[in-house]
């Protein structure tokens, strides 16, 4: 047990409105920075030169593919999940446009205002940054509008989570999403009637990877895992934003000395079954992160309920900040590291893996085609061309038909088509 030196105090507002101030001491030895070790100029190279593109758009390959290994019964989900999830998305995908319904006061700034009804409406955390179009999708460039971001994390049920990887847990994925959807519309109207515009950037039709404007925020910092670790409930946040041109002021980054404490705590990526997660830190389109390697997460989450094991095992997601924080503080220990508590889960039809074991998947299990899906079609087509597959003659016509009515029914598909669970951070 070695205590450790406290090098400051966070105070974050409590949970709920009328909860105390939540303290989090960081450990001396966990400090880094505020938010998380950037290159500016690298960023600003990288969104010039190969800017970032929706899994929408650049993995449909992928995403038609999930389809074939679900279950009858998960499959029945994702419809129900997209049939409702459908007229929400729609909404906000138009809110952009609405006018505002009176005139702003001049120079009133609305920041607390609009901060007290998200946080009334039930968002665990709020903040305010600068939309970093550094980060937006680039189909959907022209659709972003204005140029402040309330960022808004909700809480996903805990008793649920804890259940992940399981249906159970993946149906409040898909709820909470909704929830937190409809909410967004009655934040969106209550800007409007301060006299402003708001544009409301979906949880499940994303103009952008979110996380760094979170980050940006202070909202928390980016995890081993991928995902924002906020104060109060970590992982188990969902995110969205809503854009909007009312004056308002910038909330500053934290170091929460999460970027140092992951390399210390490494729980889910021990415990990561498709060992997507990487130990050591790289620097990525200009920013030092544990980077997920899409293609070993993406047959995991496909097969076994949106996996999500790296949310269920991190301490700050079970635990909160304020407890793993202050047993650092106290033992350098991470709190529950090596406990069934945290660390066990169930693969269905594999059984139970406790702390240390691992579900083995053989090398077919990640074969999944990549990419866009008129591209693997293209392959295809080569391939058979190259093993002179594709005579002249009538079959020959035959297979050029059928790959021009491939391509066409790729093409038919709506770009938002984007009711998949997402990824865990994807820029
Ligand atoms: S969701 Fe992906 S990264 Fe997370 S534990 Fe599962 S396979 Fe690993
Ligand atoms: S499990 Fe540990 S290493 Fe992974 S995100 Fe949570 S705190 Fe970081």
């Amino acid at each position: 047990m070695i205590a450790k030196k406290v090098s400051h105090v966070l105070k974050r507002p409590g949970l709920r409105k009328d909860d105390p101030t939540y303290e989090i001491p960081v450990a001396e030895d966990l400090v880094t920075e505020p938010g998380i070790p950037q290159n500016p100029t690298d960023v600003d190279f990288y969104s010039r030169q190969y800017p970032l593109e929706s899994q929408n758009i650049a993995y449909t390959a992928d995403r038609a593919w999930v389809w074939t290994v679900y279950s009858p019964e998960e499959e029945e989900s994702h419809l129900e999940h997209e049939r409702l999830q459908a007229p929400l998305v729609n909404a906000a995908s138009v809110s952009g446009d609405i006018q505002p319904t009176v005139k702003p006061t001049p120079g009133k700034n609305v920041t607390e205002e609009i901060k007290t009804m998200a946080r009334e409406l039930g968002f665990g955390e709020v903040g305010v940054t600068r939309y970093d179009k550094r980060y937006t999708f680039q189909y959907k460039k022209k659709w972003v509008h204005y140029e402040h971001a309330v960022c808004l994390a909700f809480e996903q049920d805990y008793e649920r989570t804890q259940a992940i990887p399981s249906s159970f847990a993946e149906y409040t994925h898909f709820g909470t999403y909704r929830t937190m959807s409809q909410l967004a519309l009655i934040l969106a109207d209550y800007i409007r009637s301060l006299g402003y515009h708001a544009q409301i950037h979906s949880p499940n039709d994303n103009s952008a990877p979110y996380i760094p404007m979170f980050v940006a925020a202070g909202l928390g910092q980016l995890g081993a895992n991928g995902q924002l670790l906020s104060p109060h409930f970590g992982s188990r946040a969902r995110l969205m934003i809503i854009t909007t041109d009312a004056l308002l002021t910038y909330d500053k980054p934290v170091d929460y000395g999460i970027h140092k404490f992951c390399q210390v705590c490494q729980v889910c990526v021990n415990r990561c079954p498709g060992r997507a997660l990487m130990r050591d830190k790289v620097w990525w389109r200009g920013v030092e992160k544990n980077k997920l390697v899409y293609e070993r997460c993406r047959p995991v989450m496909a097969r076994y309920s949106g996996c999500g094991v790296c949310m269920k095992v991190c301490p700050v997601q079970k635990y909160g900040m304020k407890p793993v924080m202050e047993h650092y503080v106290e033992t350098g220990a991470v709190l529950g590291k090596g406990t069934h508590e945290l660390e066990g889960y169930n693969i269905e039809g594999k059984g139970y893996f406790g702390p240390g074991e691992l579900p083995h998947f053989n090398h077919d299990f990640f074969e999944i085609p990549h990419g866009r899906s008129e591209d693997v079609l293209f392959e295809e087509f080569k391939q058979k061309l190259q093993n002179a597959e594709i005579p002249d003659g009538p079959a020959g016509d035959q297979a050029l038909r059928d790959f021009k009515k491939g391509v066409e029914d790729i093409l038919a598909r709506p770009d938002s088509d984007s009711m998949f669970a997402v990824m865990p951070e994807e820029a």
